[in-house]
């Protein structure tokens, strides 16, 4: 602001302080004396002191001619940065002077013609503002003059410096209250109140919110610790009494402790008390200890409720049989079990805190068959993200090896890793009962070989090798007991049972491992050897019906000796189905019958 505006001399009329400066009187008085003074040595038509602040400069004293337009402050640090200034401006004729040319004076009012600026700076270089010397006509001012000018600015300069430190103080304050009040209406919106006790005398003052706090008026209550120790919940009274002991020993930073308290009512609240000893005589003893105590009943419901629901969930999710879990995989590969039920303690014998640093806990027991599969599973299902399932066995330090079946759904989340949410079941009683079903329809249960069902499956595996194979031979074999008819009615059909698992087990005792052995029905059975040709066929047949003849059935101090005829052919690239190799046999087999049972016939022979 170049220009004196009205408000700044009505301010100079008035003395009335403005725009936040505020002013002690003594420097009233002093700068009015200084510009009289001055004005009188000078001979000029006016002297004034004026201030400046970020916003502008504005007159504090005058005597004389108050001028049309008041000059810039030309002491000011912004008009004299990078010059050497010595604190003092003259312009002997404002009209010639090059600083006055190019500012603007506006309408008809004109500067005054003769402009000194004597600045006013306080100890530590602030510049605070002028004392000026105007009049309407040309001057100079010489050395002398020039000093002691600048003696004047001195007399006035620490007042001023008193006056502008004492605004700035003000100023602070005035902020420090507006912060203390906005402080004072949060406490009040969350439900705190302030205490403030002298250890000393034993007094105690509460704000009116921690008063209300509790549905105490504010004139209400006693200002007495040994009243504020009755309100306690007497069982909180021993912690409250520890923490305040410690807090006063210095061995807390702060004192905060959770406690019930007696409102007017009678009825308790939970509150969170939080204090600091602000004050400690020389031997560390507290002295003054302020704090603030929120409601926190709300809250402790609120909690209270919330670990009621997670005691609930915990409960059924561990009684429920099996595993109930979060399983979590991460973008890097890393995979863990953020929640396990405590069924994770009979499917893998882990404890939950077992399995939610890492997953590989439960890695290790998974049986080696499965765990290509198991790991498969999981990453389908997290790039497909589609329900996981699967069945695999695990080999357990107590259990041994069980079956387990797994279900969860999986989510992709934000971070990029997969949660799934499932359960994990024991399946080993049903899989062994599937595996007996399983078996019961496949193996023949007098002589625990192969059935014709699955006799011929495993035959037609071994034709399908020969036809797709060059120079892969197979051959087969049809045997029939002798006489059997014969033997279950002299013997009974007990025996006859126990004749049929006799010969069933002559016949596994000469077979190797891939050799496939049925009994077809009734006293016939069949073997498909693979990779054998039919001289080792009839060698094996040959061997099969030495060992009956030498290994009779014992049956009541009796040797009851089987004999049996047997059928030999070959499996044949261009067979359809495995049935036109055994028909052969069969064929061949007939023909022992038809020569006289006990032999070996070849087909086509
Ligand atoms: P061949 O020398 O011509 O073969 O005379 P065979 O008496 O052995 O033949 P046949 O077909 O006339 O009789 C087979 C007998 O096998 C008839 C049947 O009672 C008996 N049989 C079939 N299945 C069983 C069985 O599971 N247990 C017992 N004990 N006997 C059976
Ligand atoms: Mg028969
Ligand atoms: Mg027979």
């Amino acid at each position: 602001m170049l220009v004196c505006t009205d408000s700044d001399k009505d301010a100079v009329q008035s003395a009335a302080p403005a725009g936040g400066d505020v002013e002690l009187p003594s420097a009233d008085t002093e700068c009015q004396a200084v510009t009289r003074l001055a004005r009188a040595h000078f001979g000029v038509a006016t002297a004034v002191v004026t201030l400046s602040n970020a916003h502008g400069q504005r007159l504090k004293a005058v005597d004389g001619v108050l001028p049309d337009v008041l000059p810039p402050d030309l002491s000011g640090p912004s008009l004299q940065a990078g010059t050497a200034f010595d604190g003092m401006v003259v312009v002997p004729d404002t009209w010639i002077d090059e600083r006055f040319r190019g500012k603007a004076c506006g309408g008809a009012a004109r500067w005054p013609r003769f402009y000194t600026a004597c600045a006013l700076t306080s100890s530590d270089g602030l510049h605070l503002g002028a004392l000026c010397l105007l009049d309407d006509m040309p001057r100079a001012l010489d050395d002398a003059q020039r000093q002691f000018l600048r003696e004047l600015a001195g007399l006035i300069a620490p007042s001023l410096e008193r006056a502008h430190a004492l605004s700035t103080l003000r100023d602070r304050v005035k902020e420090l209250e507006a912060g203390a009040e906005l402080m004072t209406l949060a406490l009040a919106g969350s439900g705190t109140g302030v205490w403030d006790r002298n250890v000393v005398t034993g007094e105690i003052d509460y704000s009116p919110a921690w008063k209300a706090m509790l549905g105490y008026e504010a004139h209400e209550l006693s200002n007495r610790i040994e009243d504020a120790y009755l309100r306690l919940h007497p069982d909180d009274l021993a912690d409250v009494a520890a923490a305040m002991q410690a807090h006063f020993e210095a061995r807390t930073d702060t004192y905060a402790v959770e406690h019930r308290i007696r409102c007017k009512d009678g009825g308790y609240k939970w509150i969170c008390s939080r204090g600091k000893v602000v004050n400690r005589d020389s031997e560390a003893r507290a002295l003054r200890m302020v704090g603030t105590s929120t409601d926190i009943t709300a809250l402790r419901e609120m909690a209270a409720r919330l670990q009621q629901s997670i005691e609930l969930i915990t409960n059924l999710t561990d009684e429920v049989p099996g595993l109930v879990f979060q399983y979590r995989l991460m973008p890097d590969g890393r995979a863990f079990f953020p929640y396990a039920s405590d069924g994770i303690r009979d499917i893998y014998e882990l404890t939950p805190q077992q399995a939610t640093t890492s997953a590989e806990t439960v890695d290790a027991l998974i049986d080696a068959r499965d765990l290509a599969a198991y790991r498969q599973s999981i990453e389908e299902s997290a790039a497909s993200l589609s329900p996981w399932h699967l069945e695999y066995r695990v080999q357990l330090p107590r259990q041994g090896l069980r079956w387990r079946q797994g279900d969860a759904r999986p989510q992709l989340l934000a971070d990029g890793s997969t949660l799934w949410h499932g359960f994990i079941t024991d399946v080993t009683e049903r899989k062994h009962i599937e595996a007996e079903l399983q078996e019961s329809a496949t193996i023949d249960f007098l002589t625990q070989l192969p059935n014709r069902r699955h006799f011929m499956m495993q035959s037609e595996a071994a034709l399908s090798r020969v036809r797709r194979v060059d120079s892969c031979v197979a051959s087969v074999l049809m045997f029939d007991l002798d006489n059997f008819k014969a033997l279950n009615d002299r013997w009974g059909h007990e025996v006859g049972d126990y004749a049929l698992s006799h010969f069933a087990a002559l016949l596994r005792a000469e077979v190797r491992a891939s050799d496939i052995v049925g009994r077809l029905g009734g006293e016939e059975f069949a073997m498909v050897l693979p990779d054998t040709d039919i001289d080792a066929a009839i060698a094996l047949a040959r061997r099969v019906q030495q060992r009956t003849s030498r290994t009779p059935l014992l049956c009541r101090a009796e040797q009851i000796v089987l004999t049996v005829s047997v059928g030999v052919d070959a499996m044949r690239a261009t067979d359809v189905g495995a049935y036109q190799s055994l028909s052969r046999g069969d064929k061949a087999m007939y023909r022992a019958k038809e020569r006289g049972r006990n032999r070996i016939e070849v087909y086509g022979d």
